[in-house]
């Protein structure tokens, strides 16, 4: 059968085909596409007009220590913060950078700049299954410090399997990044505003405008922040002015519908993005009751400050794990045309594969189709 589905053309619009079934569903990466049908809601609401005339400076505000960041997009980050409750911005620095990806090599730049002639080796740890920062050296669970420097990046919630996440080594020397993607209440409840040294946020997976390529850091040490910038000058001297002044719009327009108490879910982006989830994940689950191939982890339901509820975890990823008789999970979904990222790119078993939540709507329910079909292929014995 032929299912008829949306593919962008070259100048954004959406052009009608049909995604065939045997198309393979690219869902091994998190293209957050499942957020459009909002935005298109929004309409003209988050037009932006710039001139020919305008943004053409490198610089934005040469008194901040990040000089490239435009100083209406570093206040709408602070008031997205406060409106979601989800990390505090007072006494810390704001790094722009093009998405967190970007950040994380600022990081890594900024927290291993020798001060002494023989530089050290670095150790980047993480605890398994992490997200695929190529740089991340080993499991941070079965890492032995001895004194020696590191730095651990703590995902949370994490990708791929979305459970809460803090700090596991335990030692003098090693500093902490909390890459906080995906802690914003679509996905997770939110629990406390975080307060750490060192956090990592990106507009990708906050209100689903990847292709911006806007992320940020929150830093408190003022020279840990300088050599972050020191890195983003020298890597693309500051991030496109265009993408920041359409971010700050767009965060805009969410805080706004966020604070208009009364307007109903349509205008308030969480709300709708958290019902999205909440009914693929319900789905999904539905889809896996029976099935004899796959099993879901499941997360306990916490109490959200953002929505004063309890409420369950939605992660924008899949992780699946296989039953017995099946060894590699990523090989057993492409057998059914399902292109997913297998345990081994987070440092675990081949039992184990990432599939992401967040493709368009059709790519989804293809996906939970081609899931059904196998479950009960496997269990009528073909
Ligand atoms: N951190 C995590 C955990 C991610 O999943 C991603 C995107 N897949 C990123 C960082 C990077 O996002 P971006 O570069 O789009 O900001």
């Amino acid at each position: 059968p032929l299912n008829k589905a949306s593919l962008p053309s070259a100048n954004g619009a959406r052009t009608t085909t049909t995604l065939s079934s045997d198309s393979v569903l690219a869902l091994n990466t998190g293209d957050p596409t499942v957020f459009e049908p909002f935005w298109q809601k929004m309409g003209d609401k988050c037009d932006v007009l710039i001139r020919g005339s305008d943004l053409m400076s490198y610089y934005s505000d040469k008194n901040n220590v990040c000089w490239f960041l435009e100083p209406e997009l570093g206040d709408a980050i602070k008031r997205l913060h406060g409106v979601v409750g989800n990390a505090l911005t007072d006494k810390r620095h704001i790094v722009l950078g093009t998405g967190s990806t970007q950040l994380f090599q600022a990081l890594l730049y900024a927290l291993t700049a020798p001060a002494a002639p023989e530089p050290e080796s670095v150790s980047v740890v993480s605890s398994a299954p992490y997200y695929s920062v190529s740089l991340t050296d080993c499991d941070a669970c079965t890492f032995n410090e001895d004194g020696r420097p590191y730095i651990e990046v703590v995902n949370s919630p994490n990708n791929p399997d979305g459970t809460h996440r803090g700090a596991v080594v335990n030692g003098g020397k090693g500093k902490v990044i909390y890459d906080f993607a995906y802690y914003w209440p679509q996905y997770t409840a939110i629990t406390s505003a975080a307060d750490h040294e060192i956090m990592l946020f990106t507009l990708s997976k906050c209100t689903g405008h990847a292709g911006s390529r806007i992320g940020w850091a929150l830093v408190k040490d003022k020279d840990i922040a300088e050599k972050m910038t020191d890195y983003i000058a020298i890597s693309s001297i500051g991030v496109s002015k265009e993408s920041q002044v359409r971010a700050a719009k767009v965060i805009g327009v969410l805080c706004d519908g966020c604070e208009n108490v009364g307007l109903g879910e349509s205008e308030n982006f969480f709300e709708f993005s958290r019902n999205l989830m909440a009914k693929r994940w319900q789905k999904l689950r539905e889809a896996l009751k029976h099935s004899e191939c796959f099993t879901l982890y499941k997360h306990p339901r916490e109490h959200c400050l953002f929505t004063g509820e309890f409420t369950k975890t939605l992660p924008a990823f899949a992780w699946l794990k296989c039953k017995e008789g099946i060894e590699d999970c990523n090989e057993f979904l492409r057998g059914l045309k399902i292109a997913g990222r297998g345990g081994k790119a987070f440092g675990v078993d081949p039992i184990f594969a990432r599939v992401s939540m967040l493709s368009r709507e059709d790519e989804f329910n293809q996906f939970i189709e081609r899931l059904v079909v196998a479950t009960q292929g496997i269990s009528s014995g073909h």
